[in-house]
């Protein structure tokens, strides 16, 4: 029977990566007593993979799973586009004090001002050369 390799752990932060490996074997098995489900459970962290029905299932689920599709949306996410400035314009704000206006009110007004795009795109910028992530 072939043996089919499991991914390390995608959690960053997993002891697992100590070793660089995920150790196979029954241990890493979940099999509740009602039902046959399968998952890749991380022997390490509280990290599991998606259940099936199969441990093949489990496993592909688990090996999908960790090859780590989310770095691409995260640069996408990153990137300046029509998609992001839609996503990202007004969505941030913050409160500027500003004296009432009402003469009888000495208590100043919070206004709120929305972060521009371009600040938007300068934050993205210095996420991404941080990631290494920069084109
Ligand atoms: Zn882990």
């Amino acid at each position: 029977m072939d043996k089919v390799t499991l991914l390390p752990c995608p959690n960053p932060w997993c002891g697992s990566h100590d070793d660089d490996a995920v150790p196979e074997g029954e241990d890493i098995w979940q099999h509740p007593a009602l039902s046959p489900v399968y998952r890749v459970q991380c022997p390490y962290c509280p990290v599991k993979g998606p259940t099936a029905s199969t441990e093949q299932q489990a496993i592909t689920a688990w090996n999908t799973r960790a090859t780590a599709p989310d770095s691409e949306k995260l640069r996408e996410a990153l990137t300046p586009s029509g998609d992001t400035k839609a996503a990202y314009s007004g969505e941030f704000k913050f409160d500027v004090m500003f004296p009432s206006l009402d003469e009888d009110d000495d208590e100043p007004v919070p206004h709120p001002v929305t972060v521009p795009w371009d600040t938007i795109k300068e934050i993205m910028a210095a996420i991404a050369s941080r990631a290494g992530a920069s084109s």
